[in-house]
């Protein structure tokens, strides 16, 4: 049985590129590698969790996505010998009323049942209020990291959302430390 944390992907590992679809365009934030290193070293299991609708939007393939994930990981471990131990990516358009589409909490669940993930010592990580919702609806415990230079649309969708983070920092390596923290 493992405990997790679940960071999303698009304005809380790197800067959010509407429809990023080229791996020459991710953009670590500062911070991230150094962050999830210390989740790796405190022995948590770390999932990304991304709405990636871009893909049945037919804007960029899978195989696009997946190259996007390699740099990911080859950035974290270059810069902080870090990793990611699983990747969810809910590839649906809103549309199509998925399950798995944050806030939804599928992409969640997925992960629990195939790790052996207890989510109420688990972590959700974001910078949007519907990544709160996700992890709410397994019963994790959940930090609010607002996107950079969007702090205030961020604060106006947690006002209409009934998600409420169990802790609000606006660095995602504090975010970590925090987590730690927590015992
Ligand atoms: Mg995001
Ligand atoms: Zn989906």
């Amino acid at each position: 049985m493992r405990r997790a944390v679940f960071i999303d992907r698009d304005g809380t590992i790197n800067v959010n590129v509407e429809y990023l679809d080229n791996p020459e365009e991710f953009e670590m934030y500062p911070g991230v590698a150094e962050g999830i290193k210390l989740l790796n070293t405190r022995g948590f299991f770390v999932v990304v969790a991304t709405n990636q609708s871009g893909i049945e939007r037919g804007y960029y393939t899978q195989e696009i996505v997946e190259a996007i994930h390699a740099r990911m990981k080859k950035e974290l471990w270059e810069k902080a010998k870090a990793w990611v131990d699983a990747i969810y990516y809910c590839p649906h358009a809103p549309e199509t009323g998925c399950e798995c589409r944050k806030p939804k909490p599928g992409l969640l669940q997925k992960a629990i049942r195939e790790h052996d993930i207890i989510p109420r010592i688990s972590f959700m990580v974001g910078d949007r209020p519907l990544d709160v919702e996700a992890g709410e609806q397994v019963g994790a415990i959940t930090v609010l990291v607002p996107e950079k230079g969007k702090e205030e649309s961020v604060a106006r969708e947690l006002k209409e959302s009934w998600a409420v983070p169990d802790y609000i920092t606006d660095s995602f390596y504090d975010a970590c430390l925090w987590i730690l923290s927590q015992g």
